[in-house]
């Protein structure tokens, strides 16, 4: 008979463990302290499946092309659900600017380069009913995991988990899908098996609302001003749904909190995205209505937890997979492809050995090579953005030539080369869609000397490849939005003194 394999929890992370671990042959059941979805499609799912055990529930969400991929190539009956359900596939295409359609030919790769996209909610119905479907896999939600069963022993050993009514579940595997508030690191520590770990503040803050276009109405064609951006005091983007439904989500620094608080009532948030014009074709009320409040979400972190350092594991048996094992920002729009990725080296681990030492030094090397980068870029870029914000608030004096530079050379040289050359878009977008190392792209010799040519052609010379004006700096934002544009620096200058 197959192993025994319990997974606690049935969000992401658990639903991919089982889709991963499936067609091995073994047993795999999934408890989740959650109700299950209502019966209904997905308006039902949207409005009323309540999923405490998932606070980001309604925030926007989208794969990347290496989860589309996984899908598509792993469980094509999958991908065909989610599409007749209304998901959403984002084509190479669409992400175009009038300067690449104008000299754009169809490259095989493009049909890889593409986005899955809908509600949330959507999204986890459709994995979930075909994740009930699969032999060998059982489902029981509204079963809340209290701990794990821990055998003694150097290393220790996970055998199973107790549930808050008293039953002991006995498993030869345990999976932590149990999310970012999984408490098994804390359980394992207290036993003696000690997972060390990283972590550090993304630095923002995210709010989301959903919109539903009206009916006869369409979306904007697509081409014009950006409907996604990054404006340094607020980055934005509109997600496209499921069924006529679209959410924008809004991400402002911490630091500035004149902008977070006001942007959590609907008039502010619909203001601020009047004001910019990629969105404000979205949202305008002849073509789509709000249907939601806007939901905010905090203390988000980054944070990298090791299973085995220097080699050697910290406990048998025992595997976390998605956010109890790795959080990333949402913005960069990873934490689900991390999620089934890591599931899936789970299941090589498992297919390759049967020793438990060996399948946990498996499993960690997997994840460092196949995740290490990819976190790794992502933090070096939250620590650039917090600076930003912060500098946008309170300037330290004139930059440095060096950052001058290298701001130039990001913001004229390589962005203005990416929307200018689509080999170089096909490129950046492999490594941003985790079907390369993202630092691969830049380090090829012929990519970077494109880029360096754009560089060097200067602003006139490139200027149809700048975003279109319109955006607004961040004091007239504030200003638009009936806010104080030098209250939150103040404020950092009083806790400062
Ligand atoms: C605001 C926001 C936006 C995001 N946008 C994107 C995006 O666009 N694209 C993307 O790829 N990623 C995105 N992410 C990240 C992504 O949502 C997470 O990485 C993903 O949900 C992680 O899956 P998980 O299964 O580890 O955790 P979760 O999906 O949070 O699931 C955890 C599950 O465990 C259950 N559980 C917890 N404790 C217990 C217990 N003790 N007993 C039983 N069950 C338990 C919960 O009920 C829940 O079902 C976003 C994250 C946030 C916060």
């Amino acid at each position: 008979m197959g192993e025994r394999v319990v997974v606690i929890g049935a969000g992401m992370a658990g639903l991919w463990t089982a889709l991963a671990l499936a067609p091995t042959g073994r047993e795999v059941l999934l408890l989740d302290r959650d109700p299950p979805p209502p019966d209904g499609g997905p308006d039902e799912a949207f409005e009323t499946w309540a999923r405490r055990g998932v606070g980001h529930l309604r925030h926007s969400h989208a794969f990347l092309a290496r989860l589309r991929l996984l899908v598509r190539d792993q469980h094509p009956a999958l991908l065909q659900a989610l599409l007749d359900a209304g998901c959403r596939e984002l084509r190479f295409e669409d992400a175009l600017t009038t300067l690449h359609k104008a000299r754009f030919t169809p490259d095989p790769m493009d049909e890889d380069l593409v986005i899955l996209t809908s509600r949330r909610t959507t999204l986890e119905l459709v994995i979930r009913r075909y994740v009930e479907r699969l032999p060998g896999v059982t489902l029981r939600p509204e079963t809340f995991v209290r701990e794990l069963a821990i055998e003694a022993g150097a290393p220790p050993r996970v055998t199973g988990v107790q549930l808050a009514d008293g039953e002991t579940i006995t498993a030869d595997l345990v999976v932590d899908a149990a999310g970012r508030t999984s408490s098994a690191a804390e359980q394992l520590a207290a036993a003696g098996a000690a997972i060390p770990e990283t972590g550090e503040r993304a630095g923002v803050i995210y709010f989301t609302r959903h919109y539903r276009l009206r009916p006869g109405a369409t979306e904007p064609v697509r081409g014009g001003a950006p409907s996604t951006g990054d404006l340094g005091y607020l980055k934005f983007g509109v997600f496209p749904g499921d069924n006529g439904c679209f959410s924008v989500t809004l991400c402002v620094p911490e630091i500035e909190e004149e902008l977070r608080k006001a942007v959590t009532r609907p008039d502010v948030f619909d203001a601020a995205c009047g004001a910019l014009p990629g969105v404000a074709a979205w949202i305008e009320p002849a073509r789509a209505d709000g249907v939601s409040r806007v939901f905010g979400m905090g203390q988000l972190e980054s944070r990298w937890r090791d299973l085995a350092p220097d080699g050697r594991p910290a406990v048998l048996g025992f595997f976390p997979v998605g956010d109890s094992l790795v959080r990333s920002n949402p913005l960069y729009g990873r934490g689900c492809s991390f999620a089934a990725v890591s599931a899936d080296l789970l299941r090589q681990a498992l297919e390759t050995s049967a020793d438990p030492a060996e399948r946990a030094r498996l499993y960690r090397c997997g994840v460092e090579r196949e995740l290490r980068p990819f976190y790794d870029v992502m933090r070096k870029a939250d620590r650039s953005a917090i600076r930003r914000a912060r500098r946008a608030l309170a300037p330290a004096g004139p930059p440095s030539l060096r950052s001058r530079l290298m701001k130039s050379f990001v913001e004229d040289g390589i962005a203005v080369a990416v929307r200018s050359d689509v080999g170089l878009l096909r490129a950046s977008m492999r490594g941003f869609h985790m079907l390369e190392d993202p630092r691969l792209w830049l380090r090829r010799p012929g990519n970077l000397v494109k880029v360096l040519g754009y560089w060097a052609r200067g602003r006139k010379a490139n200027a149809a490849a700048y975003r279109p004006r319109g955006e607004p700096e961040r004091e007239a934002m504030l200003r638009r939005l009936g806010l104080s544009p030098v209250a939150d620096a103040e404020r950092l200058r009083a806790e400062a003194a």
